[in-house]
């Protein structure tokens, strides 16, 4: 059979049952593309369903090809290795509606899709008066990956405004769980890698919006002061160990400015390990910047670090 391995999949998706706007299929796509430290191989195919009856025909499209399927947002936490992946890369960006269901029965409730940007679902809910997503300033991604993460600041995290969370499994069935059932902690949930997080019904609570700006635009410039800008990067790469703090320790280890090719300790803030603008970096570099940093750390604190980000594909 002729053509790219990416190219043979797409045409194992052709003849689905669906108008061609309701599915984007691209073979071969740099997930440099896609990813907010524009580095990373490419996806053999990346698919961009409009809606959930067209990412439940995708998911058993491929669930009968045998196709593996990873689940990508904004990409803003992921670190893409330079062969790229393999089988289906799913992104729910067109799916991004926020809605606010009858406000007098369901008073604070919002009900949110997976793709939207967490800049979309603040600045919605700032309109509407709701407040407790104030935490969300300044943090880039989609619900859905911030909901996997359990992403947060200072001023909270998602755990604290979920009620439920509906995902679809790999073989299409559609599941529902309740915010016990996430298993939200630390930078990380029990949402299993095998389901897509399709949306969330949230609970917020009234507060005038001069507030909620007030405090969204104080943890913005506290972010100012202390990140890196001009360089590309996925926010924090380390978690913190209990009691501490990755950045502190890489510091202490002497580590801000060490470098390998153009992946950088960024000498703002020690825990972004950043790529340089222009410098042709592959993602093996920052991996063994990564591993360099983790080695030192543990040399210097008999601490081992462990990843906030992701790693995900192949090494080339
Ligand atoms: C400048 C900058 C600042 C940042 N600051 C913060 C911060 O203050 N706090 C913080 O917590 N994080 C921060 N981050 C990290 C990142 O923004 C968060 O982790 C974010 O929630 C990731 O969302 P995403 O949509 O980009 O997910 P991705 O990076 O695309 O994916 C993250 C994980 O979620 C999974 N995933 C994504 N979408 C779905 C879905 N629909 N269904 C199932 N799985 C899915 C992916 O497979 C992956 O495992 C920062 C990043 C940057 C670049």
């Amino acid at each position: 059979m002729s053509g790219s391995r990416g190219e043979r999949l797409l045409a194992a998706f052709a003849g689905l049952d669906l108008p061609e706007a309701a599915l984007e299929l691209a073979a071969d796509e740099p997930m440099a593309r896609h990813t907010t430290l524009r580095l990373g191989g490419p996806a053999d195919l990346w698919a961009r369903p409009a809606d959930t009856q067209a990412l439940g025909l995708l998911l058993r499209r491929a669930w009968a090809l045998g196709a593996p399927v990873t689940f990508v947002g904004g990409g803003s936490n992921l670190l893409v290795q330079d062969g790229g992946i393999r089988g289906v890369v799913v992104n729910l960006g067109r799916m991004t509606a926020v809605e606010r269901p009858a406000p007098d029965e369901a008073p604070g409730a919002v009900v949110v899709a997976a793709g939207a940007s967490t800049g979309k679902l603040l600045k919605a809910a700032t309109e509407w008066e709701l407040g407790g997503l104030e935490f969300l300033g300044g943090v880039p991604g989609s619900v859905g990956g911030g909901l996997v993460m359990n992403a947060g600041t200072y001023l909270g995290e998602f755990t604290s405004v979920v009620e439920e969370v509906r995902s679809v499994r790999v073989d299409g069935a559609a599941v529902l769980r309740e915010h016990a059932a996430c298993g939200f902690r630390y930078r990380a949930s029990d949402l299993p890698a095998d389901e897509v997080v399709v949306g969330a019904r949230l609970r917020l609570r009234a507060r005038p919006r001069a507030e909620i700006e007030a405090d969204v635009a104080g943890l913005r410039a506290r972010r100012r002061e202390r990140e890196p800008t001009g360089v590309f990067n996925n926010g924090s790469t380390f978690k913190n160990p209990p009691g501490d703090y990755a950045g502190r320790l890489i510091e202490a280890a002497g580590l801000k400015g060490r470098r390998i090719g153009g992946a950088v300790v960024s000498p703002v803030h020690a825990n972004w390990l950043v790529v340089e603008r222009g410098s042709g970096c592959r993602s093996a570099e920052l991996l063994a910047l990564i591993e360099a940093v983790r080695e030192a750390v543990a040399v210097a604190h008999g601490v081992r670090l462990e990843l906030e980000v992701k790693v995900i594909g192949e090494a080339r």
